[in-house]
């Protein structure tokens, strides 16, 4: 029995609580969908280090369907980009059903790229060129994003293209609606054949993961799509995905989020995990019944809510106001003629903007009257982003430019990067002690 057996735990019991449920309806307007066992269910986590847990049938295949739209739309925002994808496809929540017959008023855009006229539009805009025809890159990115070759349903496939007038009729729509570098008449089809690539639980939950993961692969280690991509997708899943329940969605469980008519949901935690589930029973809204609840329950219990933050009360930073109170310090060391008091400031972690106002604060806070000396203790510190170093990098040259006496213990070159210092930086050394040191010995002259 593996300590980790404890999130596999979780996902049981709540298939265990769920699966009995015989509420909603199979798709049916797609006629193969209507085919599909109304008893399935499975649930799966993918975490940000590639760790996999399941419950129930997640190596069942079914048809991607809307949960192909994130992806796609990724693939397109990559290409062609975001300010491109944005002048023909909008972001609003458009509050309407996924299959509605209408475009924005006054541009003429479909309202975003999670109902199905912004997705064709999307679709249109994967370049088709005859070494790399549309639906090919279409099918090589979902599969980067699931971690292996996925392939085609050709009878749900032909089922829809026999059926999906409606979308036609929409392709008709956009096309009639402004002047437009794309066909997405001619692209319908291929948005037909997008939806019905076949997955499982698992793999929708490494697509998610991979998201969540900013564009990274957490399994395989490929970096599908740039980081501001995935940011940009989690953004308007956040506010589309769940159609015309996307707000209440967002209200109560918190997480970006894309259902399917086949029956697929997938759920990101941004930097932190990639769900998915599959149970094709509907709600009215298109959203599988099951999953829904698994999802919401999942959120509640463990406070998996975006806006929720948990991470706030991290102890990245402390003070201690002299260096004498450190366990490593020489005993009387105070005592030692010509020797300053010195304040240390130690953050652990990784450092971004949040913890870096921290680590300011807590140097502002460490003086200036009675330890005009000042060491920063990056030894702890395992990361820190561009925001952060940026930040502090100011902060420390305010810090000596007001008269402190400031030294940075930061063996692995964290802030400095190169190792040069600029005019005005504080000094750097490779440990505490010498940081200490330098700052404790009282300059003559
Ligand atoms: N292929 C489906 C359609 O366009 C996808 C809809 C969905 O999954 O919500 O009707």
């Amino acid at each position: 029995m593996n300590a980790a057996d404890a999130v596999t735990d979780a996902l049981c019991e709540l298939h265990t609580r769920f699966a009995g449920l015989r509420d909603g309806r199979l798709a049916d307007y797609i006629p193969q969908l209507a085919l599909a066992d109304p008893d399935a269910f499975g649930l799966a986590l993918i975490s940000m280090d590639g760790h996999r847990y399941s419950a129930g049938d997640v190596e069942v295949p079914f048809t991607v369907q809307s949960v192909s739209k994130p992806f796609v739309y990724a693939l397109s925002l990559s290409v062609v980009g975001l300010d491109e994808v944005g002048r023909w496809v909008g972001a609003e929540p458009s509050g309407e059903a996924f299959n509605a017959i209408s475009l924005e008023p006054g541009t003429g855009r479909p309202a975003n790229a999670m109902v199905n006229a912004g997705a064709i539009l999307t679709t249109a805009l994967v370049p088709d060129t005859r070494h790399a025809p549309r639906f090919d890159r279409i099918l090589d990115y979902l599969s980067r994003f699931a971690g292996r070759q996925l392939d085609v349903d050709e009878q749900v496939y032909a089922s829809e293209a026999l059926t999906g007038d409606r979308n036609r009729a929409l392709a008709y729509l956009i096309r009639s609606a402004g002047p437009l570098p794309v066909d997405p008449v001619a692209a319908v089809e291929t948005y037909f054949r997008q939806c019905a690539v076949r997955v499982t639980a698992l793999d929708l939950a490494t697509m998610a993961a991979t998201l969540a993961n900013g564009g990274v692969n957490p399994v395989t280690g490929d970096a599908v799509v740039p980081e501001p991509v995935a940011a940009h997708v989690l953004a308007v899943m956040a506010t589309c995905g769940m159609y015309d329940a996307s707000g209440d969605w967002l209200l109560r469980v918190g997480l970006p989020a894309k259902s399917g008519v086949s029956g697929g949901l997938i759920a990101a935690g941004p930097a932190r995990f990639g769900l998915a589930t599959y149970s094709p029973l509907l709600n009215p809204a298109g959203t599988s019944v099951r999953g829904h609840l698994a999802l919401g329950a999942l959120s509640e219990r463990f406070g998996l809510h975006l806006m929720h933050n948990p991470a706030l009360a991290g102890s990245t930073v402390t003070l201690v106001t002299t260096a004498d109170d450190l366990p490593s310090a020489p005993t009387g060391e105070r005592e030692r003629a010509g020797r300053e008091r010195v304040a240390v400031v130690a953050a652990q972690g990784a450092l971004d903007f949040t913890a870096a106002e921290r680590v300011l604060y807590a140097l502002d806070e460490s003086g200036p009257q009675e330890t005009a000396a000042v060491v920063l203790d990056l030894r702890r510190v395992t990361d820190i982003d561009t925001a952060a170093r940026a930040m502090l990098n100011s902060g420390l040259a305010r810090l000596t430019g007001s008269g402190r006496r400031t030294a940075v213990a930061d063996p692995a070159d964290r802030l400095v990067g190169q190792g040069t210092a600029a005019a005005g930086a504080p000094r750097y050394f490779a440990s505490r002690e010498e940081a200490v040191d330098w700052c404790a010995t009282r300059r003559t002259g």
